[in-house]
């Protein structure tokens, strides 16, 4: 399909939907909250290209019922970088929480309410991303010189590292299994980012179509291969069992599911949107990238067409 007047080719080794690497299931969290500014902006970019996507594909791709971040004392919340960029918040007291959002926070948390947040529709958005594109699905690209396309965008989540060694680009990140578990819970759930420590945050939970509520432990992962096929990780699947009693006490205690996905991540969380002669290489992970699809996609299309007119 012609896009902004290019023909674009996409090349999947796996098919559509597939499991191993960092974009399956049904939902991401979406928010604006960020304790930086510059994250704000970007994810209120986001939103304008998802409502976009949403209008283009005549699908809901956003459920915004809100974000509750929860954190102690001392840290840095996103309050300050919200106000900077005229997005609202609201400081909830404990009890609030409980009684709007059935949520119960630690007893010495803070919480922080944002009303631009709640999950996007993961699934469906790459099938509304991928609607009319030329994709060739079981298309393993075994090396970048195989493509004699004038310009190659390379996305390739946790593979990218290597696939780029090989044409000299060295990519800085890791990649790590992390573990995400789902609770059957009715109602609806905000998300919610918890034990906030000064640059990122501990756990995470978001609503789930299937089974009510997912939850996760950001960045626990071990170091691992995507070639090298694994579930969860039990011990993890515990701990986050435990917090989710703690923290959604309406919640059954019993993980209904779980599951693995991989990170790619940068040391300070920041993604690698750069160009390399024809080659653009767009590494935008490190465990929060999918909120921010429709602008980091902006930013590599910018790119590529930078390299054809070069
Ligand atoms: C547990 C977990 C929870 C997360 N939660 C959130 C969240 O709540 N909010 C948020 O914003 N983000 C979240 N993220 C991050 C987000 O999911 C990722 O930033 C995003 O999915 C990264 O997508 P990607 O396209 O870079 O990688 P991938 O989804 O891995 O896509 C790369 C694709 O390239 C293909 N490929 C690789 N090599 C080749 C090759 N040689 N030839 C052909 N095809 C190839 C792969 O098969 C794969 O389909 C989470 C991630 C995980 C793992």
């Amino acid at each position: 399909m012609r896009r902004g007047g290019h023909e674009v080719v996409v090349y999947e080794q796996f098919e559509l939907g597939h499991t191993r690497g960092s974009s399956h299931g049904a939902t991401r969290i979406f928010r604006l909250a960020y304790p930086e500014a510059e994250w704000v902006r970007l994810a209120q970019e986001a939103l304008v290209g998802w409502r976009e996507l949403e209008r283009e594909s005549g699908q809901e791709l956003l459920l915004l019922n809100g974000l509750l971040e929860l954190y102690r004392e001392g840290v840095v919340s996103s309050q300050a970088a919200l106000e900077e960029c005229d997005a609202a918040c609201e400081i909830l007291t404990r009890d609030e929480t409980e009684l709007r959002f059935g949520v119960s926070p630690a007893p010495d948390a803070n919480v922080l309410f944002q009303p631009d947040a709640g999950v996007v529709y993961a699934d469906q958005a790459l099938r509304a991303f991928a609607r009319g594109l030329d994709i060739r699905e079981g298309g393993c690209v075994e090396s970048l010189d195989d493509l004699d396309e004038p310009v190659v965008v390379v996305t390739a989540g946790p593979w990218a590292r290597k696939l780029v060694a090989a044409a000299g680009i060295d990519l800085p990140v890791v990649e790590t299994r992390e573990t995400v578990a789902y609770f059957r819970l009715a109602g609806p759930v905000p998300t919610v980012v918890a034990e906030v420590v000064t640059r990122g945050h501990g756990f995470y939970a978001l609503s789930d179509p299937q089974y009510g509520l997912k939850v996760g432990s950001h960045m626990r992962g071990e170091l691992s291969d995507p070639e090298d096929v694994r579930g969860a990780d039990p011990d993890l699947v515990r701990e986050i069992a435990e917090w989710t009693a703690e923290r959604f006490p309406r919640a059954e205690p019993e993980p209904a599911h779980a599951e693995s996905c991989f990170y790619t991540t940068t040391d300070d969380e920041r993604f690698i949107l750069e160009r390399h002669g024809r080659l653009i290489v767009g590494s935008a992970c490190s465990g929060h990238g999918f909120k921010f699809g429709p602008a980091v996609g902006t930013r590599l299309a910018a790119l590529a067409v930078e390299a054809l007119s070069s």
